[in-house]
């Protein structure tokens, strides 16, 4: 049997972007210059048109991003419609041994009432179970996948005894605009603590590759 790794970290990496903040700028000036359009100042222009909501230059611009997470991020990733997904099948590949444990630094406990819930670390029984009970949880499960994918069941029926803190892959294609809302929603701390965990890195990703539509969104938040 292979070892099983765990881990608490989002694996989260540019695959691909195309266009730039200059793009943006262009795409909205064709609508006043035409074709013959591309000038040095953009700054102004592209914090104007992301504050004043005209959000269809910022699709002329986009990025791939490859995931490396548990399937219950990946079922939260998928909601986000306006995106293109390309998802790891464990129909036609084995799974690979990796399963999420949650970090010494994230929060146990919900207090609150609902919609506005807090989350706070949790007390050292709360702390201890919670790891030891997803670490057996994964071994026991992993056990029972790797033999029934020993005597032959198929991929996709073995699989249904793998819990959702196993690992996934995925590449989630989409348009600026697009990626600028997913920050809207999944960098907020509503977010679950380990979608956000992966939205701070898009965020980063952002903010290296378009740096002047990435402080024009953080300006009119
Ligand atoms: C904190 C949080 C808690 C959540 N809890 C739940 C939950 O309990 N249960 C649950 O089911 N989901 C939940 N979700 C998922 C949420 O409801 C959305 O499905 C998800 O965040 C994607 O948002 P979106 O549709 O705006 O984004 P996208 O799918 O990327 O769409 C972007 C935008 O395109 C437009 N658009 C997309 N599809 C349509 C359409 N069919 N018709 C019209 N306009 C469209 C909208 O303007 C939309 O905002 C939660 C999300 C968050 C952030």
């Amino acid at each position: 049997m292979n070892d099983i790794d765990f881990s608490s970290e989002m694996g989260v990496e540019l695959i691909e972007s195309w266009g730039s903040d200059r793009k943006v700028a262009q795409s909205a000036r064709v609508s006043t210059l035409g074709l013959d359009n591309d000038r040095e100042k953009i700054t102004g222009l592209v914090r104007a048109l992301w504050r004043d909501g005209h959000f269809s230059p910022f699709e002329s611009s986009g990025m791939t991003i490859g995931f490396d997470a548990p399937m219950f991020v990946r079922d939260q990733l998928v909601r986000h419609k306006s995106f293109a997904f390309s998802v790891k099948s464990l129909r036609y590949s084995e799974a690979a041994p990796k399963f999420y444990v949650p970090g010494e630094d994230r929060p146990l406990a919900q207090v609150g009432k609902a919609l506005d819930y807090r989350r706070e670390p949790g007390t050292a029984l709360q702390q201890k179970s919670t790891r030891s009970i997803h670490r057996a949880n994964a071994e026991g499960s992993w056990i029972d996948y790797d033999y029934m994918i020993q005597i032959g069941v198929a991929d996709e029926v073995a699989r249904n005894v793998l819990p959702p803190s196993l690992y996934t892959q995925l590449w989630m294609t989409g348009s600026l605009r697009s990626w600028l809302h997913f920050l809207d929603q999944r960098t907020d701390k509503h977010a679950q603590y380990e979608i956000r965990q992966a939205a701070n890195e898009v965020e980063a990703i952002i903010c290296e590759n378009f740096p002047t539509t990435y402080s024009a969104w953080l300006g009119a938040k």
